[in-house]
């Protein structure tokens, strides 16, 4: 069968999100990201909505083994960013129209977490009349935290499965009882069933990966009947297990970061074709691989950017992977950078809009 055939057929099986997975062509991988565009033009519109990003702490009980963060890694300084500061943040935001904000941080399952988190959604939400969408990204928790959130006013909720292959999930994470697959999978399960809007997503180019399980990664994101998506690729922090894994075995090279960055962004496009009315972010690990890494994904497909509004001087401490771009940046700065790269790819901004996944709504 013919690219283009592929590329315009209506429902593709597995063996057609493989195919697509493994173009290396030049002109091929475009025909697949103009495509892309235009089913992300007609299904969800040529508007980008913005996610103010703020990475409120850095501390986390998980030891995940690619992660900066992670709990093991005594270089990092960790922060928790006071309650006023993150307030005056999302006062930031909701006065510059962004619409929606995403707080997120290490994975903490205490009590006192689960406090802090419920009043400060109840703050924001007080902060702007209502008018702010927040979305949480604060990892793995117990039912009666994610409804208490969802009550004080959260309405979407990230968790990234990772990968959707269980034995890969094992060996990119500790074995020590507490980084189970399974249970990630049933906490999308509950988040679905409280009511939010459930975003997850992959890393791609992970080692051991292979296109077989990224297209699974998409068939998972179906059958798990997800609104957004938060993927991108994987990138090397120097100080983790597995980063000085993939240093050692010579796969961060130039042309390693290549294929992980292009692996990236055919993920963008073959899921937009798979599921056109879905919201899918263009993340800031694209623009760690490339300078126009975030421009690239937009123009693959993607209709959702997550600005950076964390406190300035936090920034430089919450490095997930090497050479994450925006640290040195103000938030003002970020705002003016960001709508020159939308404007770059001719797409608008969606400012002060909520700008849910319509998919939401169509299972209604
Ligand atoms: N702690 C929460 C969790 O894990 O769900 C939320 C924050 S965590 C830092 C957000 C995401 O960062 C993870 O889901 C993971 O996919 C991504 N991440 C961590 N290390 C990364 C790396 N080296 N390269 C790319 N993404 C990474
Ligand atoms: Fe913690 Fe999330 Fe990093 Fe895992 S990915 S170590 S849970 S911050």
């Amino acid at each position: 069968m013919l690219l283009a055939d592929v590329l315009y057929k209506k429902d593709l099986t597995r063996d057609d999100l493989i195919y697509l997975l493994s173009l290396t062509d030049a002109d091929e991988m475009q025909a697949l990201y103009d495509r892309a565009y235009e089913v992300k033009a007609a299904n969800v519109g040529r508007v980008v909505y913005y996610r103010g990003l703020i990475e409120f702490s850095n501390r986390c009980i998980k030891n995940c083994l690619y992660c900066g963060i992670r709990r093991d890694n005594d270089e990092v300084e960790r922060f928790d960013t006071d309650r006023d500061d993150i307030l005056a943040m999302a006062k930031w935001a909701y006065d510059n129209q962004y619409g929606s904000l995403t707080l997120q941080s290490g994975e903490r399952q205490d009590e006192a977490f689960i406090d802090y988190i419920e009043g400060l959604v109840r703050d924001i939400k007080a902060l702007s009349h209502g008018e702010l969408g927040i979305t949480l990204c604060v990892g793995e928790q117990d039912e009666a935290a994610y409804r208490r959130w969802f009550e004080a006013g959260a309405h979407r909720y990230l968790l990234r499965i990772e990968t959707s292959n269980p034995a890969l999930y094992a060996k990119l994470h500790p074995q020590d009882g507490h980084h189970q697959w399974q249970v990630r999978k049933n906490c999308l399960d509950v988040l679905r069933a409280i009511g939010y809007q459930v975003g997850t997503g992959d890393m791609s180019g992970l080692p051991g990966q292979t296109i077989e399980d990224l297209a699974d990664d998409i068939l998972f994101y179906r059958d798990m009947d997800i609104d957004m998506i938060g993927m991108g690729p994987y990138v090397v922090h120097h100080n983790t297990p597995l980063g000085k894994a993939v240093v050692a075995q010579g796969l961060d090279s130039a042309e390693g970061k290549r294929r992980r960055l292009e692996l990236g962004l055919k993920m963008i496009a073959v899921t937009r074709l798979f599921l056109p009315d879905v919201n899918i972010a263009s993340t800031t690990a694209l623009q760690a691989l490339h300078p126009m890494g975030r421009e690239l994904g937009l123009k693959a497909g993607a209709n959702v950017l997550m600005p950076i509004v964390t406190v300035p001087k936090f920034r430089s401490q919450y490095l997930l992977y090497d050479n994450k771009p925006c640290v040195e940046d103000t938030p003002g700065q970020c705002k003016n950078c960001l709508a020159a790269r939308v404007a770059s790819v001719g797409d608008t901004v969606g400012l002060g809009q909520w700008g849910d996944s319509p998919h939401f709504f169509h299972k209604q």
